[in-house]
């Protein structure tokens, strides 16, 4: 075994004694003692699920005493169930350390960097924000929530302070370019260059699409609150697996069983290095397929395909991905920014901006190629997106919301 394989290996045997020992959920439901710490051993163990964070409470897997708590933060699931992850300092200064290196490629202190996800009890926006920091770079915290700051306001001050690098999702993204746009400003000459898409899993197509709106270029990162710094940005802008702090698995989202190599499927996460917050084999409710990045780095890139529970299934045929339908449908020349995907009056339904008739036709013979179901396509102003998305808040947009303006 290579020496990297060896460090990995020690890693997990130390997190799962950890787990066992200091977590009292874990301490629960697996008793003490040290076990072997394989990979192999790792899969006979229960998943972790949203659900079980949740019921534990907001410091029901924490394994250190409070006095070592630096952090605490939260995630919330899709049914918004909140789900509590602390960090000591040492868990602070890894993902810190993982995401500035991630970063120097594509930041430098030359750079002004806006962050503009939300930092109300979340880590994503601090943790970014101390990477872009430790990197040198200025950093001006806009946030995504909070009435101190809305959106126009960050319309505002992109357009007087011209930062480089925007770290927010696609969707925000828009939303800020539509209002420079709308204000008579021309956002393609306000000097953007990086665009850091932090969660709004989108098709590639509509990430780079929305980049190419700013004269920017997209890269992403993948993590949540209790699992930070999972994913991030290679030089060519591609999440790749954090090996050294995650070891992953793919598995069904409809069952337990790990999915063909290379196949679609749910993450499921351990952590390597937590300290406070060890999570074993958690399910992240995110779709992925592991594949390889052409920019040489040997961990695995995270295709990102979505939430398990905005899969679209047909009569027959697998389920599809939100991610994978829309990426179809914008692939088609002529289509705009958005593409909302799903059921809608009992027919499969897409719903898109700036799409003439033969546009819409051929989106649906790219859908019906997909899932071999027939595809009602519609049409809906660009303004209506934005408003949809700003209601709908994380969650992504449906055939539905649109229809409701
Ligand atoms: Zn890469």
């Amino acid at each position: 075994m290579t020496t990297a394989g060896h460090t990995a290996r020690d890693r997990l045997r130390q997190q799962l004694t950890h787990a066992r020992d200091r977590s009292p959920y874990y301490r629960r439901l697996l008793g003490g003692g040290s076990g072997r710490g394989t990979a192999a051993e790792l899969t006979e163990l229960p998943l972790t699920t949203a659900a079980d964070v949740a019921a534990a409470g907001p410091l029901g897997l924490t394994a250190v005493e409070p006095a070592r708590i630096a952090r605490y933060a939260e995630s919330r699931d899709h049914r918004g169930r909140p789900l509590g992850a602390a960090a000591t300092m040492g868990d602070l200064r890894r993902t810190t350390a993982a995401m500035a290196a991630a970063l120097r490629p594509h930041v430098g202190p030359a750079d002004l960097a806006f962050v503009a996800v939300p930092y109300e009890l979340s880590g994503g926006a601090q943790d970014t924000d101390r990477a872009l920091t430790a990197l040198g770079a200025g950093v001006v915290g806009v946030g995504a929530l909070s009435p101190v700051c809305p959106p126009e306001r960050t319309a505002d001050l992109v357009a007087a302070l011209r930062p480089g690098v925007l770290a927010t999702t696609p969707d925000r993204a828009l939303a800020i370019h539509a209002r420079l746009a709308d204000a008579g400003a021309v956002p393609r000459a306000l000097g953007q260059r990086i665009h850091l898409h932090l969660g709004g899993e989108c098709a590639p197509v509509r990430a780079a699409r929305t980049a190419e709106l700013w004269g920017a270029v997209a890269i992403r990162a993948y993590g949540s609150t209790l699992t930070p710094a999972a994913g991030l940005p290679c030089v060519a802008g591609t999440a790749h697996l954090t090996t050294a702090l995650y070891h992953a698995e793919v598995i069904d989202p409809d069952g337990s069983d790990p999915v063909p190599e290379g196949a679609c499927g749910e993450l499921v996460l351990t952590t390597l290095a937590a300290e406070a917050t060890p999570l074993l084999r958690y399910r992240t409710g995110d779709l992925v397929r592991l594949t390889r990045c052409g920019c040489g780095d040997p961990r695995p890139a995270l295709e990102q395909h979505g939430r398990v529970e905005d899969r679209w299934r047909g009569a027959t045929g697998p389920a599809r991905t939100a991610v994978a339908l829309e990426q179809a449908a914008l692939a088609v020349h002529g289509t705009g920014l958005h593409c909302a995907t799903g059921w809608s009056a009992g027919r499969p339904t897409a719903v898109l901006d700036e799409a003439d008739a033969d546009t819409r036709r051929d989106v649906a013979r790219a859908l019906h190629a997909l899932t071999g179901a027939t595809w009602h396509v519609a049409a809906a102003d660009r303004g209506a997106f934005l408003a949809a998305a700003a209601r709908a808040g994380r969650r992504r947009l449906r055939p539905g919301d649109l229809e409701e303006t």
